[in-house]
């Protein structure tokens, strides 16, 4: 997809009469052939204005600007917002707006009170500290897994200098995860200031897929809400249709709303925010399945957020997860019969990902692959009988909201057309999205057992590749003996023997080697030729 095309989706669906103004501006001013317009053009002029006007913006060597928001006027009038990099740290205090007209000529400038004289002087002192090697006193919380000091440059007030910033994360009086931002001098230790990092307010959602929900959403200093989830550290940022393989987590624009509520409820939305809702919400629902079943705190176990984008891509009808962006980014579906994939299910498959990479790392080919899949579809549909939503109810289908009737199904996966129902030598040829059939065949058969059944209004059929009849335990205990399959005996190359071999071990684990659960997990593993 070509920049224009983006931009032109991006104009259509957006704020049609202040883009309608800045391009008859840019019409008549005559500057249009081949510069930028709109929020890409804006941001390329205000980069331009600050370089050209670095006195006014104190803005010097080793600086740079990270763009984060752009407000376009109905007069065309344009606000810039950048954060600023000293040598790649984050400065403190150095935010500033640059106002400029239609044409990007520079009107006015707003900055962060004390950044101007901050950022000149510090310009020296900084690397002479970090090169000079000179003892940084230790950040607070340093080894601790709960904290993330990152070294910053404090320009805020007083004499500008080199700072930790450490978020310290905690539980608060209600067992949810609590936060505290100390910020000290890195070179005396001493503590500039501290403040708690959550302001949290809950906001309303007009979602596609759940209905209308709440959302853990952020307060701003400055007035407004953010969808900075503070209870699990989840940011949702709309990815303006940049392409999946484009983005990195400080990509696309932050989700900011003055009252707080959401979206409008509908599928193939105008409003960019109505699949954020759901983006958030149901990355928070995932977030919470698994730190209330398993005691997991995120995706590394180590209580930190992934960064969340919706609108990626045009007519992208996917998702996927990035473990180097750490971030989730999902498509709008294909403009027909898929709307966007951000439904309970997919974003419970994607941020399993994450957890599987975190964990066994199952090699994304062969046998490995579809048990890496298998593991996605698995948990994804379990958060969605975790969230117990009257809309999107629990069933052993995937992708059925955004893919509807389904993308893939559990009972008899060769439905799909594609997919495996029973274990064979060539299964590890297959593509893992099939090869993955059959963990997830095994996951319906240890669940509900064999033959037809109807759970939730769904109807089922599970036939068995040995011919065998089997019962059920439940999800709840088979998903709990694939998840200690997954975090502590499986490795990244592991097969289906061997995930037979590490969910009995499970198994045994947590309900003994005479157990119901021990014989069930067996038979269903014999029942789709994993001997
Ligand atoms: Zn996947």
């Amino acid at each position: 997809m070509s920049p224009s095309s983006s931009s032109r989706r991006r104009l259509a669906a957006g704020a049609i009469a202040a883009t309608a103004a800045l391009i008859a501006a840019t019409v008549t001013a005559g500057t249009a052939s081949a510069a930028p317009t709109g929020r890409d053009g804006a941001i390329a002029q205000a980069r331009a204005n600050v370089a050209r006007n670095a006195a006014v913006f104190g803005f010097a060597d080793g600086q740079d600007l990270v763009v984060k928001d752009v407000v376009l006027d109905a007069d065309g009038t344009q606000h810039v917002r950048f954060d600023r990099t000293y040598l790649g740290l984050p400065v403190v205090g150095g935010d500033l707006v640059v106002h400029q007209d239609a044409r990007g000529r520079l009107k006015d400038s707003s900055r962060a009170a004390a950044h101007d004289a901050a950022v000149r002087t510090i310009v020296p002192k900084v690397p002479a500290q970090l090169t000079a090697g000179r003892a940084l006193a230790a950040a607070p919380g340093v080894g601790d897994a709960a904290s993330t000091p990152e070294l910053v440059v404090w320009a805020a007030d007083g004499t500008p200098r080199l700072a930790w910033r450490t978020t310290v994360r905690g539980t608060g009086d209600h067992g949810q995860p609590a936060g505290r931002v100390i910020v000290t001098d890195a070179t005396t230790g001493e503590q500039i200031e501290a403040y708690d990092s959550e302001h949290q307010a809950a906001g309303t959602g007009h979602s596609e897929y759940t209905g209308d929900i709440t959302i853990d959403t952020t307060a701003q200093s400055g007035g407004g809400y953010a969808l900075i989830d503070p209870l699990r550290g989840h940011t949702t940022k709309d990815a303006h249709n940049a392409s999946a393989g484009t983005i990195n987590a400080n990509s696309g624009t932050l989700y900011t709303d003055a009252d707080n509520v959401w979206g409008d409820g509908r599928k193939f939305s105008t409003d960019r925010a109505t699949a954020a809702v759901d983006a958030h919400a149901n990355t928070a629902w995932t977030y919470d399945y698994y730190k209330n079943t398993f005691n997991r705190s995120g995706i590394k176990n180590d209580g930190k957020g992934a960064t969340v984008f919706v609108h990626v891509g045009t007519k992208w009808d996917n998702a996927q997860w990035s473990d180097s962006c750490f971030c989730m980014m999902t498509g709008d579906g294909d403009g027909v019969t898929d709307p966007e994939q951000v439904d309970l299910d997919t974003m419970g498959h994607e941020m399993t990902h994450g957890v599987t990479s975190a964990t066994a790392n199952l090699r994304y080919s062969g046998e490995s692959g579809g048990l890496n899949e298998a593991t996605s579809d698995i948990f994804g549909t379990m958060v969605e009988w975790y969230a117990g939503n009257a809309v999107d109810k629990g069933d052993y289908l995937f992708s059925d909201q955004s893919t509807p009737p389904w993308l893939r199904r559990f009972d008899k996966p060769s439905l799909d057309g594609g997919s495996a129902d029973c274990w064979s030598r060539k299964v590890g040829q297959l593509d893992v999205h099939n090869s993955s059939g059959v963990g997830n065949h095994w996951f319906y058969l240890a669940s509900e057992g064999s033959g037809a059944r109807t759970v939730n209004g769904v109807a089922y059929n599970s036939p068995t590749c040995n011919g065998s009849t089997v019962t059920g335990i439940g999800n709840q205990k088979v998903a709990a003996v694939w998840y200690r399959a997954l975090t502590v005996y499986m490795t990244s190359t592991t097969d289906y023997k061997g995930a037979r071999t590490a969910s009995l071990n499970a198994a045994k684990d947590l309900y003994g080697l005479n157990s119901t659960e021990y014989k069930a997990v067996a038979a269903a593993w014999s029942a789709v030729s994993v001997a």
